[in-house]
């Protein structure tokens, strides 16, 4: 981490156009014009996602002993966001000017947060100047209608976090699996918010994926675990490639913190617009678990037998977007070189996280490679996400797996009928060495090590 301002990397326009090209990221209902900062993943974007997904869920659940996952519903019992304090705090406030019309939101106005280009002296229409109102209270959870009446009786609300489902699901995961404090329980899920202000590409939607974990502890250790995952969450960027220079973490002052919240900070990462929140981790103190006993009048405490006690386990909680991670990776993954006067552009994504591990590539489209191509593919596939591709000169195959991110190219030339060996092509350095395909499973588990 520093202090000092990161050189700029690769404009948003660039990632969204490479994303449109090759399949990661198209605008949702595209056909239609669009439709409201909604995106979908395509073909290379849904592995990268399920990719990011999983090394989450392999370091917060699979390698760890104290935490459990969960998959709670969209759709809850009104009753929680009532409790939670959701139904009467969760809203941002909004201004709006006066002669363009346009609609900000007025803590990003006035706390400078990065937001795309809007920074601006409170009082002034960043776009064009003009004067704005006094500000309103937009509230932002999703409403919907269960059942086949529209009336008040029947509202819903779409999640807007998925924390909620963790707590009130407290009592059955303790009673089910016998976890003692600290304990954590982790999730991963849609969740909806209503916006006033989205934008810069899947960075601010109103539909996104969220990584949660609610970590609860014995109460007066909060701060301690609240150090710990602060340290925890960023290294793990930072171990699946993220440049250190480009995340900092920062703490919220009094004024920005939520309404559950006595301390947060947030891990910030250096997008082409600035310094923003890719992250946030928060002390959640027992205020929701003490919220839902008291509004449900059930118990959701925790038994401890050293002190023969019952305590409300306080909460600390690293809060994540998918979609805001999968921008970020392919973010920072961005390179543009010249090699031997050609340019090159390359992903140079952590192998767990690249859409495809290996291209297997015939030299030729000659009927005489084919069958020992297939051979190799069909040896490969079952193990590692793999691409067959014949099509084109074999220095534009080469530039096409760069340009997705592929670590290793696995080429078949005519001497492979020969000596029953390939060339495996590496990403990063273009180094080749040949292999016998006898010995190519072992030699590839030797440069993508963890990944399946
Ligand atoms: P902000 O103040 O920017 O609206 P927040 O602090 O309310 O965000 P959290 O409630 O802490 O956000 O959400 C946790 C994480 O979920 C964020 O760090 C971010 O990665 C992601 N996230 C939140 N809102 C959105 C959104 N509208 N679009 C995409 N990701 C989001």
């Amino acid at each position: 981490m520093s202090e000092e301002t990161p050189t700029p990397g690769v404009s948003l326009d660039t990632i969204a156009s490479l994303c449109k090209r090759r399949g990661f990221i198209f605008q949702s209902s595209e056909i239609y014009g669009g439709f409201e900062s909604t995106w979908d993943y395509g073909p290379l974007g849904v592995e990268l996602k399920r990719n990011i997904k999983q090394a989450w869920w392999k370091a917060m659940v699979q390698d760890r002993d104290d935490i459990v996952g969960l998959d709670s519903s969209i759709l809850m019992s009104p009753k929680v966001w009532e409790a939670s304090g959701h139904l009467s705090n969760f809203g941002d406030s909004l201004v709006e000017c006066k002669s363009c019309q346009r609609r900000f939101r007025e803590d990003e106005l006035s706390h400078h947060k990065a937001v795309g280009d809007i920074e601006s002296a409170a009082g002034a229409c960043p776009e064009c100047g003009g004067e704005l109102s006094e500000p309103r209270q937009f509230k932002t959870m999703f409403k919907t209608f269960v059942g086949p009446v529209e009336e008040e009786a029947a509202v819903a609300y779409l999640r807007p976090e998925t924390a909620q489902g963790i707590f009130v699901n407290f009592d059955n995961v303790l009673n089910s699996t016998r976890k003692k404090l600290p304990f954590g329980i982790a999730q991963q899920g849609k969740s909806f918010r209503n916006e006033i202000t989205t934008g810069n590409f899947i960075f601010r939607t109103r539909e996104f994926e969220q990584m949660e974990m609610e970590y609860f502890v014995k109460p007066g250790t909060d701060e301690e675990w609240y150090q710990y995952w602060r340290q925890e969450r960023l290294n793990w960027f930072i171990r699946l490639g993220v440049r250190p220079e480009r995340l900092r973490l920062r703490e919220h002052e009094a004024e920005e913190l939520s309404h559950y919240s006595s301390g947060t900070s947030d891990i910030e990462y250096f997008f082409p617009m600035g310094w923003a929140e890719l992250e946030g981790i928060a002390k959640r103190t027992d205020f929701d678990l003490k919220a839902h006993a008291a509004a449900s009048g059930k118990r959701l405490d925790y038994f401890d037998e050293e002190s023969g006690e019952h305590i409300v386990p306080y909460v600390v909680e690293p809060a994540l977007g998918v979609d805001r991670c999968v921008l970020v990776f392919l973010l920072d993954a961005y390179e543009e070189e010249e090699v031997r006067g050609e340019q090159r552009t390359l992903l140079r994504l952590h192998p767990a996280l690249a859409p495809v591990k290996i291209a297997v590539l015939p030299l030729s489209r000659k009927d005489t490679l084919a069958p020992t191509a297939r051979t190799v593919y069909e040896l490969l596939r079952p193990r590692y996400m793999t691409q067959f591709d014949d099509a084109q000169s074999i220095g534009r195959r080469y530039r096409r797996q760069d340009e997705i991110g592929t670590p290793l190219c696995v080429t078949v030339d005519f001497d492979t009928l020969e000596d029953e060996a390939v060339t495996i092509r590496e990403r990063d350095s273009m180094e080749q060495v040949r292999v016998p395909i006898a010995g190519l499973l072992d030699a590839i588990s030797e440069r993508l090590p963890d990944v399946g």
